[in-house]
């Protein structure tokens, strides 16, 4: 478990907010790529590790776009960190 608490849970989403908005007012130009980055960065997003080998989960989209030659190396597979998925009170 992952715990986070939730002053760390605000402050990795102040870092996420702060990335996604560094270009303000041109945020339309920003790359879903680079969001995703900023995620990861801030701790939203987890790379899974070690990289999956195999289709990883019924919703995992590397599968989508991983050829036989790229299983063979592994995914780089992301989830939602465990804070993310948690319900909400
Ligand atoms: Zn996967």
């Amino acid at each position: 478990m992952n715990a986070k608490t939730i002053a760390a849970q605000h402050a990795a989403l102040i870092q996420f907010a702060r990335a996604v908005f560094v270009d303000w007012p041109n945020v339309a130009l920003i790359d879903a790529l680079d969001i995703q980055d900023a995620a990861v960065e801030a701790g939203l997003l987890q790379l899974v590790s070690p990289a999956p080998t195999i289709r990883c989960g019924e919703s995992c989209e590397c599968a989508e776009y991983l050829s036989p030659a790229g299983w063979a190396i592994g995914a780089r597979c992301y989830r939602l960190a465990e804070w993310m998925r948690e319900a909400q009170p």
